[in-house]
């Protein structure tokens, strides 16, 4: 599987090994709606990739309780600005809602609620199909 979960399954996702190529070479009225159902799908996995892109993720760390000898980002440990070496990881924020597009949380973004494993955002939401409330 080459899915990626952020954008949806492609259509090699989608079919069994063989289907493509039976599809691609289908009787025409099959092989014309299975050509435009492709580039529908692309054409809409291409759109949510651009708003994941402007609705990027910035991770917020604290402190942790251990002493890190260096930072090992592959396992989860960072150098953070005014935090130091820690793997302490609160949650994730959008850049483009709160932190104005920059790479620091704004005021009102604390007020956010923000928590591990939540949307980042109501745009992101709104694409994982979550409810904002
Ligand atoms: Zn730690
Ligand atoms: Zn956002
Ligand atoms: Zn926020």
């Amino acid at each position: 599987m080459s899915a990626d979960k952020d954008i949806g399954p492609d259509i090699n996702d989608l079919l069994c090994a063989g289907e493509y190529a039976w599809l691609q070479n289908g009787p025409k009225g099959v092989r014309g709606l299975f050509l435009r159902a492709v580039n529908e799908l692309d054409r809409l996995r291409a759109k949510l990739e651009a708003v994941r892109k402007i609705h990027d993720s910035l991770a917020i760390f604290d402190t942790c309780n251990h002493e890190h000898e260096d930072a090992d980002e592959s396992n989860g440990i960072f150098d953070v600005d005014n935090v130091g070496i820690t793997c302490n990881k609160v949650y994730e924020v959008c850049r483009r809602c709160c932190c104005g597009g920059g790479d620091s949380q704004t005021e009102e973004c604390l007020g956010h609620g923000h928590s591990l494993g939540k949307p980042i955002c109501p745009t992101i939401a709104a694409l994982e199909g979550a409810s904002d409330e």
